[in-house]
C-alpha cells in the first residue's frame, strides 16, 4: 500500500521525538506541514528560510537517517519554503535538500584484532565498527560546531580553556592527563570537550580520537558482558590515542564498568595516550567511585568552568549569532545577558526562541518581543529582576556609564543614580542591605538605607522628581 505524506511525515515525528528536547522539536518540528509524498521523495513546508538553514544545519543528520529509516534508501527530502513575497502574501517555494553536506572528521583506518561488532544488540547501535570488516574506521563523534574557535573565553572559563588548548596541542605529553572538566550542566563542558578533540584531529590528523557519552561506554560494556566478548571491547578502546569520555558521573556505583575503564585508562597512560573526561561534579564529590580510580583523576588536572559573567555572556550570544549570520539589536542582546544569568544552555535556548518567534511570526526582533519571550522561559512568569540589570537602566536612563557607579566619584548626578540603582534593589529584588551595596560601589548596608530614605523623602518633596521615579520603575518591570 502506498503511503500519505501526512502518515510517512507522522512516523517521522515520533522518531524526531525521542531523539531531541522537548523544547526544540516543538520549536523546530511542530511548525512544519508535510505536502506531498512522490517517488519516495517527501515534501515538507517551512515558514521561512530561516527555518530551513536552522534545520539543515542542526538536525540533517537526524533527518536523514529517520527518511532512510521510513522511506528506504532512496528517500529524499524537500523542503519547500514559504517566502514573503513582495505583495504581502505568503508564497511556497521549493528546494531541494542538499545531501551529505556535512564534513565528518575522519580517523585513520585500523586494524581490529577481531569483530567486536559481533553479537551486539541491535536496538544499541555501535557507532563504532562497521560489521564484518577486519579493517575500521572509527568516526571520532565530534561535533565540529563545538570547536575552540566558536567557544567564547571568559574569566569563567580561562583555566579549563587553557588546559584544554595545552592538551590539544601536545596530547598525552603535558601534566594534564587525564584531563577532568567539570561543572554543573548547561556551562560548556561538552563543546570544550569536543573542542579539544577536533583541535588534536586537526593537530595530528593520524591520531585515532574518539568522543564517546559514558552511557554509550556503558552500554558497550553491558553488551560485551551479555555477549561474552570484553576481550573486544577492551581491545578496541586500547586502540584509541585520544579518548574523551563525556558525564562520566554516572560511573558511580557501577563497580564492572569502572573496571573496565580502569583497565582501558591504564593502558592508555601508559602508551602516551591523552584521556579526558567530563562530569558534573568535583572529583572529591564524586560518590561511589573507586578510591584507586579516584587517585588517577588526581594524576593529572581537574579544572572547573563557571557561570559566566555579563561580558562573556554578551560575547557569546553575540558569537552565535555571528556564526549564524544574524543580526540583532544591541538593545536585545544585553536584554537577553542580563536576564538569563545562571547558564549558557538557557541563554542560548532564550536566543533560540526569539530567532524562531520572529521568523515564525515575521516579526522585527524588538525589546518586546524578547520581553515576552523571556518572561515565558523564566519560570512562574516572574521575572526576577537583578541588581545588574537595575544599575543598567538607571544608567540608561541618566546617560552615565555603568562603571561610573562603582567609582568614587562623588559628582551630584553619579552619587543620585548610585542612590537610585540602591532604592530600586531594595524595593524590587530580594537581596540584602549588605550585598546590595556590595553590587553598588562596595557600600556598607548603612549608606544603602541612606539612600533608600534619601529617595524616599525626595519622592515626597519634589515633584519632578516623584516623576522621575515613576518612569525609571516603569522601565525597569517592563
Ligand atoms: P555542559 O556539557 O556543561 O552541560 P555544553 O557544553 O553542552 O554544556 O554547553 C551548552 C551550550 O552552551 C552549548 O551549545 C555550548 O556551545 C554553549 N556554550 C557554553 N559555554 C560556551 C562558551 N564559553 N562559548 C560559547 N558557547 C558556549
Ligand atoms: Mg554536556
Amino acid at each position: 500500500m502506498k503511503k500519505n505524506h501526512i502518515e510517512a511525515w507522522n512516523k517521522c515525528l515520533d522518531i524526531i521525538k525521542d531523539n531531541i528536547p522537548y523544547q526544540s522539536f516543538k520549536t523546530w518540528f511542530e511548525p512544519i506541514l508535510p505536502v506531498k509524498l512522490e517517488d519516495s521523495t517527501l515534501t515538507i513546508q517551512v515558514p521561512s528560510q530561516f527555518f530551513y538553514e536552522w534545520i539543515e544545519e542542526h538536525y540533517i543528520d537526524l533527518l536523514k537517517k529517520t527518511i532512510t529509516k521510513e522511506l528506504g534508501p532512496d528517500g529524499q527530502l524537500e523542503y519547500s519554503i514559504l517566502m514573503e513575497s513582495s505583495y504581502g502574501n505568503s508564497s511556497p517555494i521549493t528546494v531541494k535538500a542538499p545531501t551529505s553536506n556535512r564534513k565528518v572528521l575522519k580517523n585513520p583506518i585500523v586494524s581490529m584484532p577481531i569483530d567486536i561488532n559481533r553479537g551486539t544488540s541491535k536496538d544499541i547501535p555501535n557507532p563504532f565498527v562497521i560489521p564484518g570488516l577486519k579493517k575500521i574506521q572509527i568516526p571520532s563523534q565530534l561535533n565540529e560546531n563545538y570547536s575552540f574557535e566558536n567557544f567564547v573565553e571568559g574569566d569563567c572559563n580561562r583555566l579549563a580553556r587553557s588546559a584544554g588548548y595545552a592538551v590539544a596541542e601536545n596530547p598525552g605529553k603535558t601534566a594534564f592527563n587525564p584531563l577532568l572538566l567539570y561543572c554543573p550542566t548547561g556551562l560548556g563542558k561538552t563543546h570544550l570537550a569536543h573542542a579539544i578533540g577536533i583541535q588534536i584531529k586537526h593537530n595530528f590528523p593520524e591520531k585515532i580520537v574518539l568522543y564517546v557519552q559514558f552511557d554509550q561506554f556503558i552500554n558497550q560494556y553491558i553488551d560485551a558482558v551479555r555477549n561474552n566478548n570484553q576481550n573486544d571491547f577492551m581491545h578496541f578502546y586500547q586502540m584509541i590515542d585520544v579518548l574523551i569520555i563525556d558525564d562520566i558521573q554516572f560511573i558511580a556505583e557501577k563497580p564492572g564498568t569502572q573496571n573496565a575503564f580502569f583497565h582501558i585508562f591504564n593502558h592508555l597512560h601508559q602508551r602516551g595516550g591523552q584521556i579526558v573526561v567530563t562530569s558534573d561534579k568535583a572529583p572529591i564529590d564524586m560518590k561511589g567511585i573507586e578510591p584507586r580510580l579516584l587517585s588517577r583523576f588526581k594524576w593529572g588536572l581537574s579544572a572547573d568552568l563557571q557561570v559566566p559573567d555579563l561580558e562573556t555572556r554578551i560575547a557569546i550570544i553575540e558569537k552565535k549569532l555571528y556564526n549564524n549570520g544574524i543580526e540583532m539589536p544591541r538593545d536585545v542582546v544585553e536584554y537577553l545577558a542580563y536576564n538569563i544569568t545562571t547558564n549558557v544552555r538557557e541563554l542560548e535556548g532564550a536566543l533560540i526562541s526569539l530567532l524562531a518567534q520572529s521568523s515564525l511570526n515575521k516579526k522585527a526582533i524588538t525589546l518586546e518581543l524578547a520581553r515576552q519571550i523571556i518572561d515565558k522561559f523564566i519560570k512562574n512568569n516572574s521575572r526576577e529582576i537583578s541588581i545588574d540589570y537595575i544599575q543598567k537602566v538607571v544608567c540608561d536612563y541618566f546617560n552615565i556609564h555603568i562603571d561610573m557607579l562603582n567609582s568614587k566619584t562623588r559628582k551630584r548626578e553619579i552619587v543620585q543614580a548610585r542612590q537610585l540603582s540602591m532604592f530600586f534593589s531594595k524595593k524590587l529584588t530580594k537581596a540584602s542591605l549588605a550585598s546590595i551595596g556590595t553590587h553598588c560601589g562596595n557600600k556598607d548596608h548603612a549608606t544603602v538605607l541612606h539612600a533608600c530614605r534619601t529617595v524616599n523623602n525626595l519622592i515626597e518633596t519634589d515633584k519632578q522628581f516623584k516623576g522621575y521615579v515613576e518612569e525609571l520603575e516603569k522601565k525597569i518591570k517592563l
